[in-house]
């Protein structure tokens, strides 16, 4: 790892069972950091760590379904609708009375 510690390497039931584990305490937060991120930093290595964490994510709805936060634009937005609901609702407000009389 790159921060000089050592990975442990796990045989493939305990990679399996590992998989599940971190996948179960992440899921649906993991587009942040992915599940193979999260496996390395728990320390763990498997030859086909990569290949089983991004299979295990696709294969998880809640995990595709979270939207990338790079894809995310939060802004405080009023509704842009409420004008004119206000017009078609109280369209007095929007005569100027001075013109009609
Ligand atoms: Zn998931």
């Amino acid at each position: 790892m790159s921060d000089g510690v050592l990975a442990r390497c796990l045989g493939v039931e305990e990679a399996a069972k590992r998989l599940e584990e971190v996948h179960d305490k992440v899921c649906g937060t993991t587009k942040p950091v992915n599940l193979y991120r999260r496996l390395q930093r728990q320390g763990y290595y498997w030859p086909d760590m990569a290949r089983d964490a991004k299979a295990r994510e696709e294969a998880c709805l809640k995990c595709t379904w979270m939207p990338d936060r790079a894809e995310c634009a939060f802004i405080n937005v009023v509704d842009w609708r409420q004008p004119y609901i206000e017009y078609l609702t109280e369209p007095y407000r929007m005569i100027d009375t001075k013109r009609i009389s």
